[in-house]
This record gives C-alpha cells, structure tokens and sequence, in this order.
C-alpha cells in the first residue's frame, strides 16, 4: 500500500460505501493508520492509498502514541455543520503544499468503526477541519479545490511540479497501467 499524490487519477474516484468489515478491511485499514503515522499526517482517507471505499483513518494530534485520539471512520456523513473558520492545512497527496482553506469551524459527525457500531462526535477547530477533508477525499474533492482563488494563484508553482512529477513516473512505468488517466 502507498500514499498516492496528485493528479493520480483515483484522487478524483468517488469512494463506495462498505458493505462489510472484514478480516481484508481490518488489514488494509491497519495499513492506512501506520502510513498516516510514518507520513506525520492527522488523517488518510481511501481514495489516497487507492483503496475506492469509504474508509478513513484519523489522529488529531498526529501522535501514534495518543491512541485516544486515533479514529477510523468508516462509511462517514456530516450531520451538521456551524460556523467558518480559515487556517492552513495540508495534504499527505500534496506533499509541502500548504494553504489557507475555509471550513465549517464545527461539524457533528457520524460513522461507523472497526467493529461495525455507529458512533456520533461533535469536533470543532482542527479536528472539525480533518474530518471535512477527509470526508471531501471521498467524494473525490480535494483541498486545491477549496482555496481561495489568491490561494490557488499562489499553489500554482508547487500543482505544477506536480503534474511534471507525476508525468515522468508514469512515462518511468512508476504508476500502475489500470489507473493512468483516460483523456
Ligand atoms: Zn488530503
């Protein structure tokens, strides 16, 4: 399993719910949770280790240590959502690029874990924050497509070399033949 980055097409799938939680789910999930924590990220989401289904991992401090703070997500909605609130955030698909993005400041969420029970948080500030992009990566939305359009102008340079990056692994064979883009 690997972290895919941007334009890798299955950034842009739109995550099936799951059906099941099996012994293959709990492994591949189990994999995400440590990517998360060798990448430093505070979530992962399917769609980034090219997993289409609605799965996420969450740590609101990024700490492997803090397990309290370690969430998996599974078949995720938002059931309601309060305020703004504009900071800068990340992306482990977007390796270094940080820009503001506004959000709701407070979500109240609902989702599944592990063990197929339906838990409900009411998160505000930076947890509210990972949950809305995580759930955005499954819907196939990402956070270049939320930043103001000042924000925007100033990733232009880093989206670039993106592409450029993503380009020649492709044309290296670096990327798997059944994901590369249909133009
Ligand atoms: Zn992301």
């Amino acid at each position: 399993m690997k972290i895919v980055q941007y334009p890798h097409p299955a950034l842009r799938h739109k995550a099936s719910p799951v059906t099941t939680i099996d012994k293959q789910l709990s492994v591949q999930i189990g994999q995400m949770i440590e990517l998360m924590y060798e990448n430093s990220g505070l979530g992962l989401a399917g769609p980034q280790v090219a997993l289409p289904l609605q799965v996420i991992v969450m740590n609101f401090v990024g700490d492997a240590e803090q397990k309290d703070q370690e969430f998996v997500a599974i078949n995720p909605v938002i059931v309601e959502s309060r305020g703004t609130l504009e900071e800068r955030e990340g992306c482990l698909s977007f390796p270094g690029l940080y820009q503001k993005v506004r959000r709701a400041k407070t979500v109240r969420v609902q989702a599944y874990n592990l063990k197929g029970e339906l838990y409900e948080m009411n998160v505000s500030d930076l947890p509210a924050r990972v949950w809305q992009h995580e759930i955005d990566h499954l819907n196939g939305v990402l956070f270049i497509d939320k930043m103001s359009e000042l924000g925007r102008l100033a990733s232009r340079k880093a989206i670039e070399e993106f592409i450029a990056e993503y380009e020649q692994a492709r044309k290296k064979g670096e990327i798997p033949a059944d994901l590369e883009p249909k133009l």
